[in-house]
């Protein structure tokens, strides 16, 4: 049985792999198969009513978490609970309503748009799959749905291409609404649109969490619009987080050498910060060969011996924040 104080979502210890196919000069040299780790050891909490942002480079895993989060992928190990119930677990119709209560909207809208249904049609689609409404009254919901997303009636007789990018974001926003969920999940909503066009939506979701009360996972990679939207924000780093926290102090006053690296090279923020820090140095290792202790000891600039043996987990400090690093910036707490 939930309670108010049980968190919505809750990820324990969630890993993930993907076997790869064998080249042919493995195979030559009579090699196994190759997995590559997306997700290891992960743990997170989600709270009712919070937009939690997931921030890190491309490969990190931020998109297998989501994708494990809606049951598109099977993790390995560990488990996802919403309210407290081992999703993993959910057949028949408590699957069902599982699918509808959490909604994912992805950076392309026309995987979830199919291009010969009029927007009418695709939203009174979604409505009658999960019986949101009485047949006769779908046509005034799917009015009031386009209201809801910033768009006007007339869109509705029309098809996916006839619409810009933004404006397919919105018919995908009102696609997922339709099911009345308590969780999004965007995972790179905006990544592909204009910069003011990016902000137009931030602000849409922004405006829709507070009208309906919505959980949020804004997943991104502008470090602008997550600390604009996000209420705490989690770094992943080689499928781990390396740290999460409110996102004001996060951003003021990171932890972890890896935080403070991203901070540090990304433009769109106070560039009187970057003299204080040194940018990420090196590559990203390979998932496929990951260093021995600390995933991030090749790049890491205080990385000491015991780094190179032992990996951090993450704690909580003394700043609130919680980090997973030996070496922690504001110090041990
Ligand atoms: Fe750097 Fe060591 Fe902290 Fe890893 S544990 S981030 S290598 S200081």
């Amino acid at each position: 049985m939930s309670s108010e104080s049980t968190p919505l979502i809750e990820v324990r210890a969630l890993a993930k792999s993907f076997q790869l196919k064998r080249s042919i000069a493995h195979r030559v040299l009579g090699r196994g198969p190759r997995s590559l780790r997306a997700l290891h050891d992960l743990t997170l909490t989600l709270k009712r009513g919070e937009t939690l942002g997931i921030v890190g480079e491309s490969g990190c895993g931020k998109s297998t978490l989501a994708r494990c989060l809606v049951r598109l992928y099977r993790p390995d190990a560990g488990s996802v609970l919403f309210e407290g119930e081992d999703v993993a677990r959910l057949t028949g119709a408590r699957l069902r309503q599982y699918h509808r209560r959490v909604q994912m909207v992805f950076q392309d809208p026309s995987s979830s748009l199919n291009p010969r249904m009029t927007v009418h049609q695709a939203l009174a689609e979604a409505l009658a799959v999960h019986a949101m409404r009485a047949p006769e009254t779908i046509s005034g919901r799917v009015i009031e749905l386009l209201e809801l997303v910033g768009m006007q009636p007339d869109a509705a007789e029309r098809f996916p291409h006839e619409f810009s990018g933004g404006q397919r974001q919105r018919i995908g926003i009102a696609r997922a609404l339709s099911v009345e969920p308590e969780c999004l999940i965007a995972d790179e909503l905006v990544s592909s649109l204009d910069v003011s066009v990016q902000a137009q939506i931030v602000n849409l979701l922004l405006d829709l969490q507070h009208r309906l009360g919505l959980t949020i996972i804004f997943i991104a990679h502008d470090l602008r619009l997550v600390r604009h939207i996000s209420h705490r924000v989690a770094v992943m780093y080689l499928g781990s987080i390396v740290e999460i926290g409110e996102t004001e102090r996060l951003f003021a006053q990171p932890e972890h050498p890896y935080t403070m690296a991203l901070l540090a090279a990304a433009p769109e923020l106070d560039p009187s910060r970057r003299s204080l820090v040194e940018a990420v140095q090196g590559e990203l290792p390979s998932p496929l060969d990951l260093p021995p202790g600390c995933p991030f000891h090749p790049r890491c600039p205080r990385a000491v011996e015991r780094c190179r043996i032992e990996p951090p987990s993450l704690r909580r400090l003394r700043s609130g924040q919680d980090a997973a690093c030996h070496l922690p910036l504001g110090g041990a707490g």
